[in-house]
């Protein structure tokens, strides 16, 4: 069992061109990498491959966040289409720098049912996939993520469902955000987190837990969920790491753990720290 550490995005003080982020990690002690493509996929092939080279020398695992800009449910056609080509081109990416899963917000539920909703869904990413292999792309996994507001498609039921029709699907649990949609209800103790990852083992393909990918910070929630992610050291928000460390470290899960605090690297070596402890 491994759990690996890593921040969303450029390290804090790192200067440097992406393809030479890898080798800082790794001096860092960090094991992880995802690449955030969140305000769209503009990398080119040539330095995809090169960071993807770096990261395997390093052995630092890559994974890809795609564009915040998607919304699978949405009632206009060409909404959809969008984030359909936006997922597409971040499989493609994601399969260029050897990434191993592309997370993405799938959408809203608006004014719709959550059958519905997740309906749309299910058929949009089916799409993604046809266009995806006609492009070659057949290594990354598709990683809807656990959404912060409960007015967005991404509880851990809606993405079991999603995953059970479409292929390649796995969950990206970010913990925070599982906190801030139950308005601090939910992730409050190591049992908690046990429960998450039993559902995890019995509704999802197998591959899920090797590893399991995941996002942690401190959240500040209002009425609805998310407000926004803080560093680890502000003791004043939830969850606390150490419950979710204690419970991967007790079942044996294999992990990557992203930090989206705003301190990215820095508390990534943080919740590194937390967990040897432990
Ligand atoms: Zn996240």
């Amino acid at each position: 069992m491994r759990i690996r550490f890593g921040p969303a995005g450029k390290p804090v003080d790192f200067k440097g061109p992406m393809e030479k982020v890898p080798s800082y990690l790794a001096e860092l002690g960090l094991d992880a990498l995802e690449y955030e493509a969140v305000r769209g996929v503009n990398i080119k092939e040539e330095k995809a491959r090169l960071l993807g080279e770096e990261a395997v020398k390093y052995d630092v695992i890559m994974s890809l966040h795609a564009p915040y800009f998607i919304n699978l449910a949405a009632d206009k056609q060409e909404t959809v289409e969008a984030s359909i080509r936006r997922i597409v081109q971040s499989l493609q990416a994601a399969e260029w720098m050897k990434a191993y899963i592309v997370v993405f917000h799938p959408g809203y539920f608006k004014n719709l049912a959550r059958e519905e909703a997740l309906r749309r869904t299910i058929e949009a990413l089916n799409r993604v996939w046809e266009e995806a292999r006609v492009l070659g792309v057949s290594k990354p996994w598709l990683g809807p993520e656990t959404t912060g507001k409960s007015s967005q498609i991404g509880s851990l039921e809606d993405l079991a469902e999603i995953c059970s029709a479409v292929d390649r699907c796995r969950p990206t649990v970010d913990w925070a955000h599982l906190y801030a949609r139950s308005e601090g209800g939910h992730i409050l103790s190591k049992d908690h987190v046990v429960k998450v990852i039993d559902f995890i083992e019995k509704h999802f393909d197998p591959e899920a837990l090797k590893p399991l990918h995941q996002h942690f910070s401190r959240i500040e929630y209002g009425k609805g969920g998310e407000r926004r992610h803080h560093v680890i050291a502000a003791q004043e928000y939830g969850p606390e790491f150490r419950h979710v460390c204690e419970a991967l470290k007790e079942l044996g899960v294999d992990s990557v753990i992203i930090s989206e605090s705003p301190l990215l690297d820095r508390d990534a070596l943080v919740m590194k720290e937390i967990c040897e402890q432990l």
